[in-house]
């Protein structure tokens, strides 16, 4: 099988690829001329109509990660071409990010060291007070992989109560994980001292979070979004955490990416923000790459 890798992956999974498959990867000069592939890998790399009409022997195209926003689905699925990604590849990874935010917004430790780095005439700075996890609660908006290994995780090391906001899960399901389920946004947001956002971009999560549920937040809760950054009004947010509405919110997705170095929320103390960074370890990215091979080529085995 013909495969193109467009975009960087791991060493050892390109290691693993070239084992398996017969691959053209980014750095080969013949990537330019990808009229031979019959499959593809892609991280970010568009994979457009146009693009695809340009590879007529393409049968499968291999997402490396979760989200297939680069992917004119429509279009490879009239045309019959498969369409795969890793879903579990970097869960724990997102997961495991949710939680380092939620730890380093309630104890300001970016803002520590920022205080730190100027030179600081006393310890424990009353601006720096932050407050525990330890049996405080947790909103889950979304309930799917990432949701429920934060809503775990959280619950094993500090005893959180878990609320969950997803229309699409039971009651049963929810207590089954030991969760809480809501069936009214409005409530979770007012309950919760840290909500975490893990859901898709769709017209109803888009603009989900703007400036009247973050007027229903407590004062000293936190907003994370590790999901995609149109599901908060960016602008509201930035209101909220100037105005004191909320304690503080931690992004690794922005409306727009990468984040510019101007965007108003680098200017409040109470933000924190990554560069979609959710995915980004060793751990994840072995299993993405790998991930993507073992699904060509359970395709050819068909
Ligand atoms: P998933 O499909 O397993 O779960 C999504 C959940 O959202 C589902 O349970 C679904 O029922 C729920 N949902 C859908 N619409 C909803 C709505 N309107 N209100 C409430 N809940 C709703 O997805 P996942 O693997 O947990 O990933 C969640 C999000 O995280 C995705 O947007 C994904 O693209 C993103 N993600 C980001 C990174 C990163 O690097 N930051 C990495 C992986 C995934």
């Amino acid at each position: 099988m013909i495969t193109f890798i467009f975009d960087p992956i791991d060493p050892s999974a390109l290691q693993y690829a070239k084992e398996k498959l017969d691959v053209v990867a980014w750095t080969d000069k013949e990537i330019e001329n990808y009229s031979t592939a019959e499959a593809v890998i892609v991280r970010t790399f568009k994979m457009t109509q146009e693009v695809i009409d340009q590879m007529p022997n393409l049968k499968i195209i291999a997402k490396h990660g979760v989200g297939v926003d680069n992917i004119d689905l429509d279009y490879a699925k009239r045309k019959g071409i498969r369409v795969t990604n890793t879903p579990q590849a970097n869960m724990h990874s997102v997961a495991e990010l949710v939680i380092g935010l939620a730890l380093n917004c309630s104890r300001k430790i970016n803002l520590s060291q920022k205080m730190v780095e100027k030179g600081i005439s006393k310890n424990s700075p009353v601006e720096l007070a932050g407050f525990e996890l330890q049996e405080k609660t947790i909103g889950l908006i979304g309930l799917g992989r990432i949701g429920t290994l934060v809503g775990h995780k959280l619950k094993a090391a500090f005893s959180m109560n878990v609320l969950v906001y997803d229309p699409y899960t039971s009651e049963l399901q929810c207590s089954e994980e030991g969760f809480i389920k809501y069936d009214c946004l409005e409530d979770i947001l007012k309950e919760s001292d840290i909500v975490s956002i893990s859901v898709p971009l769709t017209k109803a999560t888009e603009n989900l979070i703007s400036a009247r549920e973050l007027s229903l937040m407590k004062k000293n809760a936190i907003l994370i979004n590790t999901a995609r950054g149109k599901i908060i009004n960016e602008t509201d947010l930035y209101h909220a955490l100037q105005n004191g509405v909320i304690f503080g919110a931690a992004l690794d997705v922005f409306a727009e990416e990468p984040i510019s170095k101007n965007h108003p929320l680098l200017t409040c103390d109470n933000f924190i923000g990554t560069p979609h960074n959710g995915a980004n370890t060793v751990d994840a990215l072995i299993r993405m790459g790998t991930g993507a091979v073992d699904e060509i080529v359970r395709f050819l085995k068909q």
